[in-house]
């Protein structure tokens, strides 16, 4: 519909970063929007993969899942448990590493942040492969939890990083090409 496509109509794409061959979708613009960031919020909790009644909290992924996944969460009345980046957390943290194209990266939450048998909705702005969003399952299962589904605003059409995540409800708001 109409208010679907002028937010969509505000996803940049800048081909050659972070290098060649890759082109990078950028919802940064969405944000910046006042009438489409109110739209985002709309359309991200009309289209949960679980009820909101299904969830206790939302874990965001840095950093772009920081932009949105507080704010979410707030609306509904849940609480926000960060992951972040490995190295920057104080301890105790329990962490996760996870192949990468080249290399490896690690993902690391404080290990109170969730309580045994709590459920957690991961969000993040985009899944391209689905390993990151993949390691923060791993984590948060690790801490006690139980991952309840996976929202997302873009995913990348062709690759299939939904598939990797196994049998928890996801939705993406946008397909990317
Ligand atoms: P994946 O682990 O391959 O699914 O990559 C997803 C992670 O990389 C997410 O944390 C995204 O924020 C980031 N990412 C990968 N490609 C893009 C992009 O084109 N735009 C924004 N973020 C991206």
């Amino acid at each position: 519909e109409e208010d679907a496509r002028y937010v969509v109509s505000l996803i940049r794409s800048i081909p050659g970063f972070p290098k060649e061959g890759i082109v990078f979708r950028d919802f940064m613009p969405v944000l910046a929007d006042p009438k489409a960031l109110g739209l985002l919020f709309d359309a991200l909790e009309r289209t949960l993969p679980v009820p909101a009644d299904g969830f206790d909290a939302v874990a965001g992924l840095e950093s772009r899942g920081f932009l949105f996944g507080p704010a979410l969460a707030a609306r509904l009345g849940k609480g926000f448990v960060p992951v972040r980046k490995a190295g920057k957390l104080p301890p105790e943290t329990i962490g996760e590493s996870y192949d990468l194209e080249y290399g490896t990266a690690s993902i690391e939450i404080e290990a109170d942040m969730v309580r045994p048998g709590q459920r957690v909705l991961i969000v993040d702005d985009l899944i391209a492969t689905g390993g990151t969003a993949k390691a923060a399952a791993d984590l948060i299962r690790r801490a006690g939890g139980e991952v309840a589904g996976y929202s997302f605003v873009m995913g990348l059409d062709g690759l299939d990083g939904i598939a990797r995540l196994g049998d928890v409800p996801v939705t993406t708001l946008v397909t990317m090409p």
